[in-house]
């Protein structure tokens, strides 16, 4: 038994990594996820949450009592929420009307100040992120509080090569030849990327890309341009970000919700794992990836967040027919 955690911060990261037994199988490789939808607040953005807050507080702008406003899909807001409870400090969420109930839920759970905005392009001054920016100066007008701005703070891709990417690489004793995910912010593939690629520089990196999400086109043709869409929440970039700024990935690979899909309620009903929909275009990716590397090979991916806080979406089979995507027999 290791000893008690200090307290909850403690308990953020250190997730581990699991054997993807039937794609492994399917291809002859071992694809294993980092099970991220362990950490407390559910998701992989509670490293974020974490690292952004610790690094503000270390740089003197925000102490116990002050406010974190951030932006968010809804996992970096929750993340935000806890660690802000647990260190004194207040959360305002900004989020897309677009997003799960469930995850509206977890926010008002952890008392979090959430306003909920419609989805509109980045470019709209009424995008989710420029509405917490206008807040965020608002509030630094009477001192201690921040934007978190997880897009172009790099603090995110910091903790994601300070822990998760070490992570990997300790837990696979430095046996990886690939790494491969999606991008919301792009903290988790540049930063783990760029830890693989620190300790080897043949570790092979790539993107996994929703559809409706430009960064496939550029980092394959040269120019940020979208095709389709997606449902996936959480994932799919227009731009890129502070945090892909000078890291370029080995290849990218698009993939289509129903693929996504498939791996997803294959991973709840042969291996026990509920997960959310991003894992579905992860793990999709991590086959693609093994495809392309040959039998052999050790891929790793994300496993970012569970099935529950997608059960009135992914898992309802009204949702999926609404939205054209296959609904499996046993959801009847
Ligand atoms: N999956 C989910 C469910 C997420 O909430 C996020 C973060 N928005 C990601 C994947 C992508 O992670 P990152 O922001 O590090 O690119």
């Amino acid at each position: 038994m290791s000893a008690a955690a200090s307290g909850l911060l403690e308990l953020i990261g250190n997730t581990p990594l699991v054997r993807l037994n039937k794609v492994s199988k399917l291809t002859g490789c071992d694809i294993y996820g980092k099970a991220e939808f362990m950490n407390p607040g559910g998701s992989v953005k509670d490293r974020t949450a974490l690292g952004i807050v610790r690094q503000a507080m270390r740089a003197g702008l925000l102490k116990s009592g002050g406010h974190v406003v951030e932006g968010t899909a809804g996992n970096t807001g929750i993340g935000l929420a806890l660690v802000g409870n647990a260190l004194g400090l207040h959360t305002m969420i900004v989020m897309p009307e677009t997003q799960s109930q469930e995850k509206r839920d977890a926010l008002r759970l952890f008392n979090a100040d959430l306003k909920l905005v419609p989805a509109v392009p980045f470019a709209d001054d009424n995008h989710y992120t420029k509405v917490a920016k206008r807040l965020a100066i608002e509030f630094q007008q009477h001192g201690n509080a921040i934007w978190a701005n997880q897009f172009d703070n790099t603090a995110n891709r910091d903790v994601h090569y300070q822990t998760t990417g070490q992570e990997i690489w300790d837990q696979t004793q430095g046996k990886i030849d690939a790494f491969c995910c999606a991008v919301g912010t792009g903290g988790t593939l540049a930063g783990v990327g760029s830890a693989l690629r620190n300790h080897n520089p043949d570790v092979k990196v790539f993107l996994s890309d929703p559809m409706g999400a430009s960064l496939y086109h550029f980092y394959t043709y040269g120019e940020l341009q979208a095709k389709g869409s997606s449902v996936m929440e959480g994932i799919g970039q227009s731009r890129v970000t502070a945090n892909l700024q000078g890291f370029v990935p080995d290849g990218a690979f698009q993939i289509p919700d129903e693929e996504a899909m498939a791996y997803v309620f294959d991973l709840l009903q042969e291996e026990g794992l509920a997960l959310g929909g991003s894992s579905g275009i992860n793990v999709a990716g991590a086959v693609h990836v093994a495809k392309k590397l040959g039998p052999g090979h050790t891929i790793v991916t994300i496993l970012c967040d569970g099935a529950a806080r997608y059960q009135s979406k992914l898992f309802n089979p009204d949702y999926l027919r609404d939205k054209g995507l296959p609904v499996p027999d046993w959801m009847y």
